[in-house]
């Protein structure tokens, strides 16, 4: 059984692409309220432990439990249902859509069309009160990013950092519980950085949870309470952000490349 103090817990994940093994038997839990970062250099499997616990990929072997059910090998729709919601490395919004109609489009497009008036609360009632409360809830999204004066550009035209910002509205537009948020702050300028780290921590403040891949070490020492770090495929250490900072393995697997 879970403790609902521990929303997520993984269980020697597996999973590998023909003979290589992108994740070794990886074993982690993510407390609620917590921001728990997930670092580790490049291929050592951060993005396909994503994959395997949001249901884009299906594990070979282990276990994904979230908010104290088995979701091993669900789908990501039924994962977003369930409170759980991922951001890509990537910016996946549509381009050739405003950001408005990018957010108003969300929770369909990550929850599936059916599924979306269950996970926007409140939404019940005539489509037209339906279209208004969502309406309400995305201009709010917006107005908490700071987004809502590019409300009618085409998210095409974004810069980088706002696609981010986009990108992680979209995410709590489902109402997630807990995000898994995928290199958030790639190619982002530093003034909007501090603008997504502070809406992480307003969020946080709020009782979301949130587990997110990062390579700058300093942004995870700063902002993250607890760090997992991978390492060719394994878990190779997890702690405070200062004992992770000391740790030899962890020095030696950064320098290592
Ligand atoms: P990270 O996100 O930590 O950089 P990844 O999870 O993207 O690492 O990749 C882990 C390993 O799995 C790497 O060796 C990578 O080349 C490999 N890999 C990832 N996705 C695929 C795929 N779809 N097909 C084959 N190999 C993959
Ligand atoms: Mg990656």
């Amino acid at each position: 059984e879970t403790p609902p103090d521990v929303p997520l817990q993984v269980r020697n994940l597996r999973k590998t692409f023909g003979g290589i093994v992108a994740v070794d038997d990886v074993s982690f839990a993510v407390e609620a309220g917590t921001i728990t970062g997930l670092i580790g250099p490049n291929g050592a499997g951060k993005s396909t432990t994503f994959d395997c616990i949001a249901g884009a990929l299906e594990p070979d072997s282990g276990s994904v439990r979230f908010n104290g059910a088995d979701v091993t090998g669900f789908r990501p729709d039924q994962i977003a249902t369930r409170g759980l919601v991922r951001t890509f490395q990537i910016a996946r919004e549509l381009p050739e859509m405003t950001v408005l109609e990018n957010l108003m489009l969300a929770p369909t497009d990550q929850v599936g069309e059916q599924l979306w008036r269950s996970v926007m609360p409140g939404a019940r009632g005539s489509v037209i009160d339906q279209e208004r409360e969502l309406r309400e809830r995305v201009w709010e999204t917006l107005e908490f990013f700071e987004i809502d004066h590019l409300a009618r550009q085409k998210a095409g035209a974004l810069s980088g950092g706002q696609r981010k910002l986009l990108e992680m509205a979209r995410a709590l537009m489902t109402d997630p519980d807990l995000l898994l948020l995928d290199e958030p702050l790639a190619g982002v300028n530093p003034t909007l950085e501090e603008k997504l780290l502070d809406r992480i921590h307003d969020l946080r403040d709020q009782g979301y949870t949130f587990l997110l891949v990062e390579h700058d070490m300093d942004v995870i020492m700063d902002h993250c309470e607890h760090v997992i770090v991978m390492h060719q495929g394994s878990l190779l250490a997890e702690g405070p952000p200062t004992e992770i900072r000391s740790n030899e393995q962890v020095i030696d697997a950064y320098l290592g490349g």
